[in-house]
């Protein structure tokens, strides 16, 4: 098994993919926004902190998301995959001398491609179980009952960053900070390109190929 790195604009799909690799191939899967998101849920100050943050489609400090996933790297012991860390260069230097003192490295990174407008319809009709942590799509994977949970009943939720304006500065934010990385790690020969515009299935065919 391979520890991957999921680069891709917001809502391209790294959480699905991330899930399906997780449930079929059995990787840990490390989303520094979950991590965040979990401490906003926790309430505790540093949650509270970085609230608004996330709100807005800013950028975490890199000393706040970096504590939290070298808890993470610290912890697990099997294949994985890094959707949303690295978000710019220095999180990738950073990452680097993580792995060396883990004595862990990375084998690809995946670069999921997709277009503006599909990245912001796919984004804007997200909704997921507060409760089971389900994922639906108001478009493309509907709930059998308008915005209530298949699996345990409850009210789905959409994110708070998933609104089409703060889409618009998470979108920007990824192409001045993150896209620089797709040339990082060309140049390290780890580099693999998929394209995104299509079914989820199909995408995850094309990442085990
Ligand atoms: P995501 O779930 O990956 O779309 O992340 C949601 C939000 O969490 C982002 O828009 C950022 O505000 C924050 N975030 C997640 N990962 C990072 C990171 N590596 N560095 C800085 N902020 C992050």
């Amino acid at each position: 098994m391979n520890n991957l790195i999921f680069i891709a604009p917001p809502a391209a799909g790294k959480g699905t993919q991330s899930e399906l690799l997780v449930k079929n191939d059995n990787y840990e899967h490390i989303s520094t926004g979950d991590l965040l998101r979990e401490e906003i849920a926790s309430k505790s100050a540093l949650g509270n902190e970085i609230e608004s943050i996330i709100k807005s489609g800013n950028l975490v400090s890199d000393e706040i998301v970096t504590k939290l996933l070298t808890k993470e790297l610290t912890r697990i012991n099997k294949a994985f995959i890094l959707d949303g860390y690295p978000r710019n260069i220095t999180q990738a230097n950073i990452l680097e001398g993580i792995l060396k003192k883990l004595n862990k490295k990375i084998d690809y990174v995946i670069y999921l491609y997709v277009d503006e407008d599909t990245a912001t319809k796919r984004a804007t009709g997200r909704l997921s179980c507060p409760n089971c942590h389900q994922t639906f799509h108001k478009y493309f994977a509907k709930p059998k009952i308008e915005n209530i949970c298949d699996n345990c009943g409850s009210v789905l939720d959409s994110r708070s960053d998933d609104t089409e304006e703060t889409f618009k500065t998470r979108y920007n934010n990824y192409l001045k900070n993150t896209e620089p990385l797709l040339d990082y790690y060309k140049q390290k020969g780890l580099l693999v390109q998929i394209n995104a515009n299509k079914e989820s299935n199909d995408i995850y065919k094309d990442i085990k190929k």
